[in-house]
């Protein structure tokens, strides 16, 4: 805990536990249980299955959705708010058939419905939406197909509301509820001026892409006035980012989107709801701070502000309170899933010292760099710091005239990195640790080569920066003493996780076990249930790992609910549009050629030609 602040982020589902391994908490019903992360992944792999594993807790989602709506039914109570809570889980965070299965099922005590944003989540919500008291919220941009297929979902007895996300989108929903004749529950999506500043912040601000301006606002009004529709504006919505940090911007943002929501009905418009959109946090660094990767407000905090802040601006102007909807998907969905992979190999720039030795006919400059090296004490740090960089460039340059051979160059930068290597380690037995020692102390990190794609699984990882807790699953008893960043098995320089999580910052490396010849190392990175799977890409040509769903059943056991096998090599070819049949008969002709070339004989004829079709059928993965 200590090196990986597991129980700061873990939110009780996730802890240090017996023999060194880390604990999942289970819970259904009456029943609870905690289990080791590490027995399940033996499990898995006994079963048949090798790693990457994405693991998903069916129990963590299920806590998750009773947490959110529970939390908003206590603000509502213990504040006297007037109206209810109907949350609604954004399709597109997490659109696998199995989690919108679960959460439509699981939501059902809490009327908890969907947000569309396409046709196709909205036919998606359409058909798994089970209760009629749900609400499905349409964002997105609309043409007419899907303002019908809204408005056909009214007609079949939904709470379909078409959130108006352009003025243009007035008109078609004008013409098409006429045409049809049915009823539409309209929304508008308004364009805030608060916004917050991080990774997130491009849904609100004058610059947003989403929403309507003030003055698209009151244009939005006329038009409905003149269609003679402005009865079936009943909602306003807002969006202004995901994963926001500081509760000042959430309540900030409450308290304009309740200007808007007031002139509405101060326009004439019934209104009666209003949807907050998404933005809580997920902690995923544990510091319960306003850092990108944290908030510094909790669950039960967000809910009270919202709706105090909803209850009070609506007092003051004698208005009844509405329902409120909030879009969370982040906080819902990101802790029930972990992506679980082995370490297949490390790589490290230094060596054991007892491995290095120089010829006796060795250059000046590596006995000069040798001597530095043997000599390095805790109070010549600085100087030996210097000097090894100063010998380390020129052994560069003469390797470049070519006055020193590839074996010289190659011992030199030995020394250079074990030297490195000594400096750090002796430099933190002093109290002052100059700061270009501190920043070299990343350079010296091992790389451990993950079994996974980074640009498949943890795509935000790679393309905003964010951080996700790396953690290995076992051997926490024992001191992790390595520095590592950790590499995926794509080709790709961006194929690696080197920034970690720390309680007030990232830090460049992450502290792991040396690894052992005989037993797998298997790290797992959490949180990733949130816009991880789905953001995903092919680079490599590496598909979806294999998904476990995991839960209790009825009686309290451990059970394996489900379980998605990982794309296999066909399936990618398949959907970069090429015929594996095909492939396999090009490959088939270039046997036969080798053949008749007598390059090989029968026997490696049906070798090769059985290990491209096992090839073809197998993990994308290192198996
Ligand atoms: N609603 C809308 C319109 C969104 O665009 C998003 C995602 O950015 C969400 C809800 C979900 O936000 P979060 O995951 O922060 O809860």
């Amino acid at each position: 805990d200590e090196y990986y602040g597991i129980s700061r982020w873990g939110e009780g589902f996730f802890s240090p536990g017996k023999n060194g391994e880390i604990e999942v908490s289970l819970s259904y019903g009456e029943h609870k249980q905690k289990v080791s992360l590490y027995e399940l992944a033996q499990k898995i792999v006994k079963g048949g299955l090798s790693f990457p594993v994405l693991v998903r807790f069916r129990d963590i989602l299920r806590s998750r959705i009773a947490a959110l709506n529970n939390a908003f039914a206590r603000a509502i109570k213990q504040s006297g708010y007037r109206g209810v809570y109907r949350g609604v889980f954004p399709i597109k965070v997490n659109q696998q058939q199995q989690v919108l299965e679960d959460i439509t099922e699981m939501g059902l005590p809490y009327h908890y419905g969907l947000e569309a944003g396409s046709k196709a989540e909205l036919i998606i919500a359409l058909s798994y939406v089970k209760d009629r008291e749900s609400f499905i919220i349409c964002n997105g941009y609309k043409d007419s197909e899907f303002i019908d297929l809204a408005l056909y979902g009214r007609k079949l007895g939904y709470k379909v509301v078409i959130v108006v996300e352009r003025l243009s989108e007035i008109d078609t929903i004008v013409e098409r509820s006429k045409e049809l004749d049915i009823e539409p529950l309209i929304g508008l999506r308004v364009k805030l001026s608060s916004s917050v500043p991080g990774k997130w912040s491009e849904s609100a601000g004058d610059q947003s892409i989403f929403g309507l301006t003030a003055h698209q606002i009151v244009s939005a009004v006329e038009k409905l006035k003149a269609a003679g529709m402005l009865q079936h504006l009943k909602l306003l919505h807002y969006h202004f980012g995901s994963q926001v940090p500081d509760i000042r911007h959430i309540r900030g943002a409450v308290k304009e989107a309740v200007r808007y929501y007031v002139s509405l009905c101060r326009e004439g418009a019934p209104m009666g709801i209003i949807d907050v959109g998404g933005g809580l946090a997920v902690d995923y660094d544990g510091s319960q701070t306003n850092f990108h990767s944290s908030r510094n407000y909790d669950l039960a905090e967000y809910a009270t502000d919202i709706v105090e802040e909803v209850k009070e601006l609506l007092d003051a102007e004698g208005l009844e309170h509405p329902t409120i909807i909030s879009e969370s998907g982040r906080f819902v969905i990101a802790h029930s899933s972990v992506l679980l992979f082995n370490v297949l190999d490390s790589s490290s720039l230094t060596v054991p010292p007892e491995s290095l030795s120089i010829q006796e006919d060795a250059s000046t400059e590596l006995r000069d760099l040798v001597e530095i090296y043997n000599n390095i004490t805790v109070k010549n740090v600085q100087e030996a710091f210097h000097d090894v960089i100063y010998y380390r460039d020129l052994m560069r340059s003469k390797f470049l005239m070519g006055d020193v051979n590839l074996r010289e160059r190659g011992l030199a930068e030995l020394y250079f990195w074990n030297s490195i290597e000594k400096i750090v380690r002796l430099a933190k037995q002093r109290k002052y640790i100059p700061e270009e020692i501190e920043d070299a102390e990343a350079a010296l990190a091992h790389i451990y080569y993950g079994n996974f794609s980074v640009f498949q699984s943890l795509p935000d990882s790679w393309a905003i920066d964010q951080l996700f807790p790396v953690v290995p699953i076992h051997k926490l008893d024992q001191k992790p003493e390595i520095p590592a960043i950790i590499a995926d098995t794509t080709c790709d320089s961006d194929g690696k996780i080197d920034k970690f999580i720390d309680i007030y910052d990232t830090k460049p490396y992450l502290l792991l076990h040396k690894l052992q010849d005989d037993e797998d190392y298997i790290l797992g990175i959490f949180l990733v249930g949130a816009y991880q799977e789905t953001l995903g890409d092919l680079h490599n040509l590496f598909g979806d790992p294999h998904i476990v769903s995991i839960g209790l059943d009825e009686d309290g056991e451990i059970s394996f609910m489900g379980e998605v096998e990982g794309d296999t090599v066909e399936d990618i070819l398949t959907y970069v549009e090429y015929i594996p049949k095909n492939i396999l008969q090009k490959l088939r002709k270039k046997i036969e050629a080798a053949l008749k070339r007598q390059e090989i004989d029968l026997v490696e004829k049906k070798q090769i030609a059985q290990a491209f079709e096992e090839g073809l059928r197998g993990y994308t993965y290192f198996e």
